[in-house]
C-alpha cells in the first residue's frame, strides 16, 4: 500500500467527520486528494494602496487596523467595524456575523486584505473581505498568491480543502504519482510532478500554472490515448461471422425513398467489416431523422442473405414496436421474416415468437431488453443492433452478443458528436458519421420564452390542435414531491391543470416512466392514432417516437434539460409534413438558461448543438452516466484541449510501438496508471471494458 492510498481522515483538520463529506467530492485518499484540482483560480497577487481604490476594484490592501468594534444592529446581525490605514488613506472594513473576528485581530498591526471595493472612491469600503497578518502574506494561502477554487460541498471549505490539498501534497512527499516515462516528458518539454502538482494548487505565478496545467492534461489525455490503443489491439482479434457484402444495390432498390449518401457510405462500411472475418463493433453516428433504421435494415439484410439470423434490441417497448412495424413492412416484400419479443406480450405470443427464433423462422428479432432473457435462443445470430446505445449498458450489449457465434455488433447512437470525439470516446468502436439529413427536412422553428408568454403560447396550441395537429408538453419530474424546487412544473398536477382548466375541450392525457408498461403503450397507441392533441409527458418520449402528426413540442422548466436532450425532444416533432415548432420554457433558470438554450434557437443541427453542449458542460455531464466508457477526465477538455490530444496520442503511439507490453521499467508506472484506467471504466460499465 503507497501513501497514496492513506484516507483523508488521517491529515490533521481532516478527520472522520470531513472524510465522510470529502468522499462526496470522491475524495478518499491522499492520492485524490492531491488530483482533486480546482476548478478555478483567484488571483489575489494585485495590491493597491488605499488612495488608488475603485468601488469594484477586487484586490489586495497592506494597511494596519484600529481596535475592531462590535455594534449590535438587531436580533440576528451583529457588525463588527473597523478602520484599516496605510500612509494615503482609510479604508472602512465591516464584517457580518464573524463576532470572533474580533478576537483575530490586533490593533496596530498590518494585515493584508483582500475582497470586492465597495463604497466611493473617497470613502473606499470593503465588506467581509478575506484577511491574514502581513507576515504570513504571500505564501500561498490567503493573499497576495493565485489562490485555487475547489468545488466544494456542505461542511467543507475553501480553507478546509485548500489546507487539506497542501497538507497531502506535503504528506505525499517525492512520491507524487508520475505515470509519464522521463523520456516522453523530456522530449515534450514538459514540467516534473512534483512541480506540476505544487503549482496546480498553489501557483507561484500565472506562468507555473499554464506550465503544470499543460503537464497534466497531456498526462491524463496520454494514458487515456494509450489505454484506447492497448483496448482496440486486444478486441481486433475477436473473429467475426463472414458475411458476404453483395446485395446491397438489390436492397438499397427495394426502399420507398433514396438514401442518402451517408445512410450509403455507413452501409458500405459496415458491409465491409462483416464481410472482413473481424467481429464488427461499429457505432453509427446520426442526427434525429438522420435515417439510422435504414442502415440497420441494409445490415439485417446482408446477415439474411448469408442465411443467418439479426437481434435489433431497442430501449423501450414503445421504441422495438415502432422498429417492429416499419421494419416489418420494409422485411416482407423481400422476403424476410421480422419478429417481435417485448416483456409485455401475452404469454402465448412470446412462446411463439421464442421458438420461431429459436427455429430460423424468424430473420430479424426485434425487441426490448427481453431479447437477452436466458429463454431466447437463435438458431443463428450474427448480427446484434441496438438502438439509442445510450440506454443500454456494454454488459447488455455483449450478453446479446453472446448468443451468437462471433456476432457482429452495430451501435446506433441518438448523440451525435464530432467524429474525432467520438472515436476517443467510444474506444472500443469504429464509428461512422450521418452527416446528411434526406432531402425536405423542414427546420423546426424554435424559441426560449419566459412566462410572460405563456398565455401565448397556449392560444398557439389551441390552434394548430384545432387544426388536427398534436402536442407534445414535457416536465422534467413526475409528480410535485419529486423535487425541492419551487416552481418545477410537474407532470402528473400540470396535465390535470391543463385539461381542467386550459384546454377543457381538448383531449388531454398523460404519460411517464412510472406509469406501467402496458398503460404506457396504450396512451402513446392513442397518441399516435390521433385520438389525443395533448401529451403532457416526462423523457419518455425522448427516444425514437415517430408521430408525424405532432408538430409542437413544449418543454417547461427546460433550464432543467441538458441542450442534446431537448434536441432529442425537438427531434418528435418535424417529422412529417406540416410545419413543426420547439417552444422552451426557460424556467428559473435566468440569463444563463436563456443563453444555453439560445444554442437550440439558433442551430437545427445536433452535431453542433451537441459540440457546445460538450463545451458548456463538460464530457463528465454531458454523457449522463459513466456509460459511455470515457474515464472521467479530471483536467482536459476533450474540446478545447484538442491540439495537446493529437500529441498526446502521437506520443502514446511511439510508445507503445517502442514498448508494446510496457514492460520496461520507465514504462512501470503508466503501465499502472493504464490499468487503473481500464478497470475504473469497467467498473463504470463503460465502453473501455
Ligand atoms: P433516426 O436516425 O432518428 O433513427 P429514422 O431511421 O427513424 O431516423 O428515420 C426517420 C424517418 O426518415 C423515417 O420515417 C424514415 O423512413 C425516413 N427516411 C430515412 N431515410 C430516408 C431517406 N434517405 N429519404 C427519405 N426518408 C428517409
Ligand atoms: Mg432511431
Amino acid at each position: 500500500m503507497s501513501v497514496f492510498d492513506t484516507g483523508v481522515r488521517y491529515i490533521k483538520g481532516v478527520g472522520e467527520g470531513r472524510a465522510k463529506l470529502m468522499e462526496k467530492l470522491g475524495v478518499r485518499t491522499l492520492g485524490e486528494l492531491v488530483r482533486y484540482f480546482p476548478r478555478a483560480y483567484e488571483d489575489r497577487t494585485v495590491f493597491k494602496r488605499v488612495q488608488e481604490l475603485m468601488p469594484g476594484d477586487t484586490v489586495c490592501v497592506r494597511a494596519a487596523v484600529t481596535q475592531p468594534e462590535l455594534y449590535h444592529v438587531r436580533r440576528g446581525l451583529d457588525t463588527i467595524r473597523l478602520s484599516a490605514a496605510d500612509d494615503t488613506g482609510i479604508l472602512r472594513i465591516v464584517f457580518f456575523n464573524q463576532t470572533f473576528i474580533r478576537d483575530r485581530m490586533a490593533p496596530g498591526e498590518t494585515y493584508i486584505f483582500y475582497g470586492k471595493v465597495t463604497g466611493t472612491a473617497r470613502r473606499p469600503e470593503m465588506q467581509n473581505p478575506v484577511f491574514e497578518p502581513e507576515s504570513e502574506s504571500g505564501r500561498g494561502m490567503h493573499t497576495g498568491a493565485i489562490v485555487p477554487v475547489y468545488a466544494l460541498t456542505a461542511g467543507i471549505s475553501q480553507k478546509i480543502m485548500s489546507n487539506a490539498v497542501r497538507q497531502g501534497l506535503l504528506l505525499c512527499g517525492d512520491k507524487l504519482p508520475d505515470p509519464l516515462p522521463p523520456s516522453v516528458r523530456e522530449r515534450h518539454c514538459l514540467a516534473q510532478a512534483r512541480f506540476s502538482y505544487n503549482n496546480i494548487h498553489f501557483p507561484s505565478d500565472l506562468d507555473a500554472l499554464e506550465l503544470a496545467r499543460k503537464r497534466l492534461i497531456f498526462e491524463e489525455l496520454f494514458i487515456l490515448a494509450a489505454a484506447m490503443k492497448i483496448m482496440r489491439g486486444r478486441r481486433s482479434a475477436k473473429a467475426g461471422r463472414v458475411l458476404h457484402a453483395e446485395g446491397c444495390e438489390e436492397f438499397f432498390a427495394a426502399l420507398p425513398f433514396e438514401l442518402t449518401g451517408a445512410q450509403k457510405r455507413a452501409i458500405h462500411e459496415a458491409a465491409r467489416d462483416m464481410a472482413s472475418g473481424v467481429a464488427m463493433n461499429r457505432l453509427i453516428q446520426g442526427d434525429v431523422g438522420s435515417g439510422k433504421t435504414a442502415v440497420a435494415a441494409a445490415c439485417c439484410y446482408l446477415a439474411w442473405k448469408s442465411g443467418c439470423q439479426s437481434a435489433l434490441m431497442a430501449p423501450t417497448e414503445l421504441l422495438a414496436e415502432q422498429h417492429y412495424s416499419s421494419l416489418a413492412a420494409m422485411f416482407e416484400p423481400l422476403g424476410m421474416r421480422a419478429g417481435l419479443l417485448t416483456g409485455g406480450m401475452t404469454a402465448k405470443k412470446r412462446r411463439d415468437a421464442l421458438s420461431k427464433i429459436a427455429l430460423g423462422e424468424i430473420d430479424v428479432a426485434i425487441g426490448t431488453h427481453a431479447l437477452i432473457s436466458d429463454s431466447v435462443t437463435f438458431l443463428d445470430l450474427a448480427l446484434v443492433i441496438t438502438d439509442e446505445q445510450h440506454r443500454f449498458g456494454v454488459r447488455q450489449r455483449s450478453e446479446l452478443t453472446a448468443k451468437g457465434e462471433c456476432a457482429h455488433v452495430l451501435v446506433m447512437s441518438a448523440t451525435p458528436i464530432p467524429r474525432t470525439l467520438a472515436l476517443m470516446i467510444y474506444g472500443d468502436l469504429d464509428v461512422s458519421v450521418i452527416d446528411e439529413l434526406p432531402p425536405g427536412r423542414q427546420r423546426v422553428e424554435t424559441f426560449a420564452v419566459g412566462e410572460k408568454y405563456r398565455t401565448r403560447v397556449y392560444e398557439f396550441t389551441r390552434a394548430l390542435t384545432g387544426r388536427g395537429r398534436q402536442a407534445y408538453v414535457v416536465c422534467p419530474a413526475v409528480e410535485d414531491s419529486e423535487d425541492e424546487v419551487p416552481g418545477l412544473v410537474s407532470a402528473v398536477e400540470y396535465s390535470e391543470k391543463l385539461a381542467a382548466e386550459v384546454f377543457p375541450d381538448r383531449r388531454v392525457a398523460l404519460v411517464h416512466g412510472r406509469m406501467k408498461t402496458k398503460e404506457k403503450d396504450a396512451v402513446m397507441k392513442a397518441f399516435r392514432a390521433g385520438e389525443i392533441d395533448i401529451l403532457v409527458a416526462t423523457t419518455v418520449i425522448e427516444v425514437g417516437v415517430d408521430v408525424p402528426n405532432a408538430v409542437l413540442m413544449i418543454v417547461e422548466n427546460a433550464d432543467r434539460f441538458g441542450l442534446s436532450q431537448l434536441h432529442q425532444l425537438r427531434g418528435r416533432v418535424g417529422r412529417g409534413e406540416h410545419k413543426s415548432y420547439c417552444i422552451l420554457f426557460e424556467g428559473a433558470g435566468g440569463a444563463a438558461a436563456r443563453e444555453r438554450l439560445d444554442v437550440l434557437c439558433r442551430h437545427g443541427d445536433g452535431f453542433e448543438v451537441a459540440k457546445r453542449d460538450l463545451a458548456l458542460r463538460g464530457p463528465g455531464d454531458f454523457f449522463g452516466s459513466r456509460q459511455h466508457g470515457l474515464p472521467e477526465l479530471k483536467i482536459a477538455s476533450l474540446l478545447s484541449d484538442m491540439d495537446i490530444l493529437t500529441t498526446a496520442q502521437d506520443a502514446a503511439r511511439e510508445t507503445l510501438e517502442d514498448d508494446p507490453e510496457l514492460r520496461k521499467p520507465e514504462n512501470a508506472a503508466l503501465s499502472a496508471s493504464i490499468h487503473e484506467m481500464l478497470n475504473q471504466a469497467a467498473a463504470g460499465g463503460g465502453g473501455l471494458s
